[in-house]
């Protein structure tokens, strides 16, 4: 299995299973709904660790949530609401909102608040060691000091821009890992430095070390996250000697497109609007396969035409599911071999977790009318609702609809026909598809 590190600039293979895996991702900050876009981080690292848990690794997730933040310090202010109260909302409605995807929950999720006596121990020992100083109640990370900085990134040290003007930094470039308390802030907390709170990247550090240890296997999180928020992280942590994480996965961000969709969603694409609004009422199962349309690594377009192509393909998924094959008779088409098929379905996501390259296989099945094929696979993304029995129609009907297969088959077709209306009388739609391979039977709307 190997995946695609931005540190690295390659494929990094991982190590054989049953090794552990801890993986950190990068959550939300809360301070309003979380939109489409966030979802998508949080789908794909559940979808790996269920991957590699298929593959007999020991898998850890962790996705933090960012409750100390200046973005929520902001919106609370301008809705003059107390900041703990907003980001304690926000992050009911993220949990709600994820839950909705139906694909569990990550293995932790800690807060920035109940990690903080490990983040300012963390602060006090690159202090201590002089990878940090102290200015005026800040503490700020000595960027000059660390030699690999801008490794992940690849900015050139002398070309960092100033992420936190200040004239007390004894160096433009250095960051903050402790802010003093500032006017309007409504919450801090004790420090040697006095009364104040973390920096965002500090944050992520901490709760990375303190779940997963000191070295642990993959960090995610979106591709506008490298610089500086992962830069500094890793900078922090490796003066701090961990080893911190050895590949880091950035997945491509989901770009709104479409006119109509600019206009009328612009910055709302909320996941909650998603889940309400597209595909219903299989907008769950349109919205995961609309994301394995993409590989992780690229951008993703997201309009309500890519939305309408993933709904069709859910519908075709399911149009699968409705008929009643018989499965110790079936003889599949030339040119599908479920083994050879399998291995490659393997490989599509042991080599870089390829999404597109695995639905295209599980496509090829549906072709050729494998349905124990895809229901074996569907369970990794969350699909496997796609497989599961709809209403069984009750006995009579069923009866009616094998009368009718077999005139069908010694083309009587006026029985055949008179059978039908029975069955669509009784509430119930038979349809055709050959008379080797049968029909289905679906419920009327
Ligand atoms: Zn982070």
């Amino acid at each position: 299995m190997r995946l695609y590190s931005t540190l690295q600039r390659q494929l990094v293979e991982l190590p054989p299973p049953p090794a552990k895996i801890g993986i950190y991702v990068c959550g939300p900050t809360v301070y309003q709904r979380i939109h489409v876009g966030n979802a998508r981080p949080y789908v794909i690292f559940i979808w790996l660790r269920n991957w590699l848990r298929q593959r007999d690794y020991e898998v850890e997730l962790v996705s933090n949530i960012t409750d100390v933040n200046d973005k929520i310090y902001d919106e609370a202010r301008q809705e003059n609401r107390a900041s703990t109260d907003l980001a304690e909302e926000m992050s009911d409605w993220y949990l709600k909102d994820t839950d909705r995807l139906g694909l569990g929950r990550p293995d932790a999720e800690p807060t920035a608040t109940e990690t903080m006596d490990d983040i300012v121990a963390l602060i006090a020992e690159l202090v201590e060691s002089g990878h940090a100083y102290e200015a005026q109640g800040d503490v700020y990370f000595r960027v000059g000091h660390y030699g690999d900085y801008g490794q992940l990134s690849r900015q050139k040290p002398d070309q960092v821009e100033d992420q936190e003007p200040n004239p007390l930094k004894e160096d433009a470039r250095d960051f903050a890992l402790w802010k003093a308390t500032k006017e309007g802030e409504d919450t801090s907390w004790d420090s040697p430095w006095g009364k104040g709170r973390p920096g965002w990247h500090i944050e992520c550090s901490a709760m990375a070390s303190k779940l997963l240890g000191p070295a642990f296997e993959i960090h995610g999180g979106g591709l506008d996250l490298v610089f500086p928020h992962h830069e500094n992280e890793l900078a922090q942590s490796r003066a701090a000697g961990q080893e911190f994480a050895h590949i880091w996965m950035h997945n491509g961000l989901l770009r709104l497109t479409g006119e109509k969709m600019s206009k009328s969603l612009g910055n709302v694409a909320t996941l909650k609007a998603v889940l309400d609004d597209y595909g219903y009422p299989r907008s769950r199962e349109t919205l995961l396969l609309f994301f394995m349309t993409g590989h992780w690594r690229n951008p993703i377009d997201f309009s309500p035409e890519t939305m309408m192509q993933a709904r069709t393909q859910v519908d075709a998924f399911r149009e699968l599911f409705r008929m009643k094959i018989d499965r110790s008779t079936q003889q599949f088409p030339q040119g599908w071999d479920p083994e050879a098929e399998g291995l490659k379905f393997e490989e599509a996501l042991d080599n870089d977790f390829n999404t597109p390259d695995a639905l295209a296989i599980l496509h090829k099945a549906r072709s050729a009318w494998d349905q124990d094929f895809i229901k074996e696979r569907l369970g990794v993304f969350g699909l496997d609702s796609l497989a599961a029995p709809e209403e069984e129609a009750p006995v009579e009907i069923v009866e009616w609809a094998e009368k009718r297969q077999a005139a069908r088959a010694t083309q009587d077709f006026a029985e055949a026909d008179r059978l039908r209306d029975e069955i669509a009388a009784a509430g119930w739609e038979v349809r055709d598809v050959s008379v080797e391979r049968g029909y289905q039977l679906v419920k009327r709307d």
